[in-house]
């Protein structure tokens, strides 16, 4: 007999911890007008997302997993709004 099988992981998925993380320690900020993430460069922020990452990994995510995915979110974040008119980017 066929069951289903319900999984209902603990969190949403294991990108949108990173990003909240990530947003909660300061390592990135939305886009006011477009509501992009970009990354701001902040090496202590980055820091502090990495530390909450191996002391506070989410439910059922082993600590490298944790970390590896902060990495991740960070690499796909870029320090710019793609939307945002380049010449505003570039300087500042
Ligand atoms: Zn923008």
């Amino acid at each position: 007999m066929l069951m289903t099988k319900e999984r209902r992981p603990a969190i949403r998925t294991l990108r949108g911890w990173a990003i909240s993380v990530l947003h909660e320690v300061g390592a990135i900020r939305e886009c006011e007008e477009h509501g992009w993430m970009q990354e701001r460069g902040d090496p202590h922020a980055r820091e502090r997302a990495f530390d909450m990452a191996r002391r506070d990994p989410p439910t059922g995510v082993s600590q490298a997993d944790a970390v590896g995915e902060i990495h991740n979110a960070l690499d796909s974040i870029g320090d710019a709004c793609p939307e945002c008119p380049p010449d505003r980017q570039a300087r500042g």
